[in-house]
């Protein structure tokens, strides 16, 4: 047997949505092929993991490397490498960022070629479901997205308008649903945004605070709610992205037990800082929905200890230092870089006290992984188990450091954790088998990750 193994991973601790348990784990052919408590067999490579959790690698589905067109923004090669270093195996890119945005075939076939050469870890695609595309999405689902991204306000990018009128959104969603396509949006409400913006401006308002006030609750509410309702009519799947609020996750818990279809993700930052940094840090914190008040981010916690959150994405959404500089907040663009230290940061709040330690890595492991893999139906992905790609990181628990801006592989190095005390060192990346991030290191040399579809449509 010993022959045909590649790699034995030993004494690590590996973590599942179940639990912790002391185990090795071998790989042969890119798959693992044995997790148990002793393996005897010998293989290429060994590595000990002793003290040191094995953690399945971090599937996020929410990134926007903006490429093609916009790389200059961030790009599949740097942002692929970020995400690896902070423990990612696995993105699914957004379709709004890329010029032309990906709201047909050929555009989810042009994205993938580039992904091909340039990925560090595997990938996959989402479509647009933007006003007058209703024909495109079989296209799209044989081009094998995972499924439709929406705005439900504007988007910020001309080419990919919101569909901002629930009559449009029902239509995209019937024909979603008929297709086996899960539709996901970015719930915020635009009439009630707008009137919002529109009033501050007349007031002649530039500052955060004032900016935070345009963007309530409360519009996040709205969208929640017309979304879960026309998902509940239409049967289609859907996957609300960055809920912001724990009176989102709720509303989403509540459309659950109505027995509607839908999941909810919500992203690092919303755990991780509120309206205060927008304050105090500004645009590097600017992003849509806007960071809340201390009582909701705590309340979010909640939220995710009791279940009812499914999914973490990073929403690893940059722009050029010139679109993040301006007197006016307002005229700011949106977004914050967190798919390196997003997850790490995250992890170690967790283990500091954001849930019951003997809880937080399993929970996580579910959230970032396992539960990302099932929702997106990425057969081979997501679990420490035989059978499934061999897909981790070695975590080191205990390794307080502070995160810093020279770390970060970023085309732009900005983000909002740099100065943060973070306990969790990614040690080591693994996709596949092979070693993609290495103590600090990209690998180089290595062939680049591959697309993956899903492997089923929704029934
Ligand atoms: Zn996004």
């Amino acid at each position: 047997m010993s022959d045909r193994l590649d790699l034995i991973i030993r004494h690590g601790s590996v973590v599942t949505p179940e639990g912790v348990s002391r185990a090795d784990l071998a790989v042969a052919g890119g798959r693992i092929v044995q997790v148990a408590a002793s393996i005897t067999d010998s293989a290429a490579q060994e590595i000990d993991a002793t003290g040191l959790h094995v953690f399945p690698g971090i599937l996020d589905a929410h990134v926007h490397f903006n490429e093609p067109g916009r790389a200059e923004w961030e790009g599949l090669s740097t942002g692929s490498s970020s995400l690896a270093a902070g423990g990612g195996t696995w993105f699914c890119d957004m379709p709004l960022n890329s010029t032309p945005p990906v709201i047909d075939a050929a555009r989810v076939a042009e994205k993938r070629k580039i992904a091909e050469q340039k990925s560090l870890v595997d990938f996959s695609i989402w479509g647009g479901l933007v006003p007058g595309n209703l024909d495109q999405l079989a296209g799209m689902r044989d081009a094998g997205v995972i499924g439709l991204k929406a705005f439900m306000c504007g988007s910020g990018i001309d080419e990919f308008p919101g569909v901002t009128d629930a009559a449009t959104l029902r239509e995209g969603m019937k024909c979603a649903a008929a297709l086996g396509l899960l539709v996901a949006v970015h719930a915020e409400d635009e009439a009630m945004a707008q009137a919002l913006t529109v009033a501050a401006r007349g007031r002649g308002e530039t500052d955060p605070r004032s900016w935070l006030a345009t963007r309530p609750v409360a519009v996040e509410l709205a969208a929640i709610r017309t979304a879960t309702e026309l998902a509940g009519e239409t049967g289609c799947a859907l996957h609300i992205v960055h809920v912001s609020s724990p009176d989102g996750i709720a509303l989403i818990s509540e459309a659950k037990r109505r027995g509607v279809n839908v999941t909810a993700e919500t992203c690092p930052h919303y755990l991780l800082l509120n309206e205060d940094d927008v304050i105090r840090q500004g645009a590097v914190a600017k992003c849509t929905p806007p960071l809340r008040p201390e009582l909701m981010r705590q309340g979010l916690w909640r939220a995710l200890a009791t279940g009812a959150i499914d999914t973490i994405g990073s929403d690893h959404s940059p722009a050029p230092p010139a679109m993040k500089t301006s007197a006016d907040f307002f005229s700011i663009w949106g977004g914050i870089s967190g798919a390196q230290h997003g997850f790490q940061l995250l992890i170690s709040e967790a283990w500091n006290g954001g849930l019951p330690r003997d809880r937080s890595l399993p929970l996580l492991a579910a959230l970032l992984a396992d539960n990302v893999a099932k929702r997106f139906r990425l057969a081979r992905k997501g679990r420490l188990a035989a059978g499934y790609d061999a897909d981790f990181s070695l975590l080191d628990l205990n390794a307080p450091h502070v995160l810093k801006k020279a770390d970060l592989l970023y085309r732009h190095v900005q983000g909002p954790y740099s100065g943060r005390e973070c306990r969790v060192r990614v040690k080591r990346t693994v996709v596949r088998g092979r070693t993609v991030y290495s103590e600090g290191l990209i690998a180089s040399g290595i062939p680049a990750g591959s697309f993956v579809p899903p492997t089923t449509l929704i029934p």
